[in-house]
């Protein structure tokens, strides 16, 4: 084994669980996009509906018709899609019974097209822009849209499932977006509803509005970086404080321990150079198994019970660490992140180290590092 991540279902089952346990009468869709944000899509999929999630959401479509392919069915799982472009497989979407998100008119005509080319009638969940002002119905369109969807519904085309938005910034406490989103997203559906939309499911709760605002929950939350045991909001809280467990612990084994003279230096530029006699010891894990260059010099591992650093670049397929006056062998255990109770760094810990957040960190982990799921 040069190199693998373990995902313990154990934990992502816990996670969901401590999850319904906070949001009570609301279901829990279990947010799958991104290969279950590097964890494994479709054992992560099921893992979540036995721990009693209802709902799977992807991004892309693809993503939503391969969780039909795996067996997944409308039996066990309503999926959510809610990336569209021009084209998309909208046949196959309702084939598949997927419940498809619409932000705009194009979506609803080509939708539309391919609900009398296949005589399969759509579940439609309506986006509102609350703030976010990525995807989403801006509030000026938003009548001509809830008008025309409710034309379609009216004609048996479709049935408006959802409606629903996203936040900007549930991540920051006290956010005046936060408080204007909610107000928002109470002023799109009051005009849905006064239309006669009578949405089976609204929501607009991610991770950190899950933990920490009980106001948004509505009929379903839809937490994704919560349930892989990682907190959306680390100056607030870890994750166990919110009843988490991180899912994915990232290991590989050494690939070489040499002992070096001062002055030697390390990996391309020579951004590191030894200062004194040291062993280095390389770790067969680089930018191309998605280790971000940015922990270059930086990236914390542990190698026999310490904490080391990445020592200088990180290149595609390896790096260096720096193991001072310590022992090690060819084969010994580096570990990159882990849930943290045996010492070890976590994926917050490098998100720290590289600038950027933990869902980065997992989400990037590549597919030459095969998943072991427990
Ligand atoms: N809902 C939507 C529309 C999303 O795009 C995402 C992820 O970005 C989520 C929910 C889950 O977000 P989080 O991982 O913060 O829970």
């Amino acid at each position: 084994m040069r190199a693998e991540a373990t995902v313990d279902l154990a934990a992502l089952r816990a996670n969901v669980e401590s999850l319904r346990a906070r949001t009570g009468r609301s279901a829990v869709m279990a947010v799958v996009k991104a290969d279950a944000y590097g964890h494994g899509m479709v054992p992560c999929a099921r893992e979540a509906l036995l721990a009693g999630a209802t709902w799977l959401g992807t991004a892309t479509p693809e993503e939503a018709l391969a969780l039909r392919a795996a067996g997944i069915g409308p039996d066990q799982a309503r999926v959510l899609c809610w990336l569209w472009t021009p084209g998309g497989p909208w046949a196959e979407a309702l084939h598949a019974d997927v419940d498809i998100s619409l932000s705009a008119r194009w979506a609803l005509e080509e939708l539309l097209a391919a609900v009398d080319a296949t005589g399969v009638p759509a579940r439609v969940h309506l986006k509102a822009d609350t703030g976010l002002g990525r995807n989403g119905c801006q509030p000026h369109d938003w009548p001509d849209l809830v008008a025309a969807a409710r034309r379609a519904e009216a004609a048996g085309q479709l049935r408006i499932a959802g409606i629903w938005s996203h936040f900007a910034a549930a991540d920051e406490p006290g956010h005046p977006s936060i408080q204007a989103q909610l107000t928002a997203f109470r002023d799109a559906l009051a005009h849905a509803e006064s239309q006669g939309a009578a949405p089976e499911v609204r929501h607009l709760a991610n991770s950190p509005a899950t933990l920490l605002l009980p106001e948004s929950h509505y009929d379903l939350v839809r937490p994704g970086l919560a349930m892989y045991g990682l907190s959306p909001v680390p100056e607030v809280g870890s994750p166990a404080d919110f009843g988490l467990r991180p899912v994915m612990t990232l290991e590989a084994r050494l690939a070489s321990v040499k002992r070096v003279p001062g002055g030697h230096g390390v990996s391309y530029g020579h951004h590191y150079t030894t200062p004194g006699e040291t062993t280095l010891a390389l770790v067969p894990l680089g930018y191309a198994d998605g280790i971000p260059r940015h922990a270059s010099n930086g990236g914390p591992v542990q190698v026999a019970g310490k904490w080391r650093t990445v020592a200088g670049r990180v290149a595609m397929d390896q790096f260096v660490v720096d193991l001072g006056g310590d022992r090690a062998e060819v084969g010994d255990e580096a570990v990159l992140f882990g849930p943290g109770d045996r010492g070890e760094p976590t994926a917050e810990d490098w998100a720290r180290a590289c600038g950027t957040i933990s869902y980065e960190i997992v989400t990037r982990i590549g597919v030459r590092v095969p998943r072991r799921h427990l």
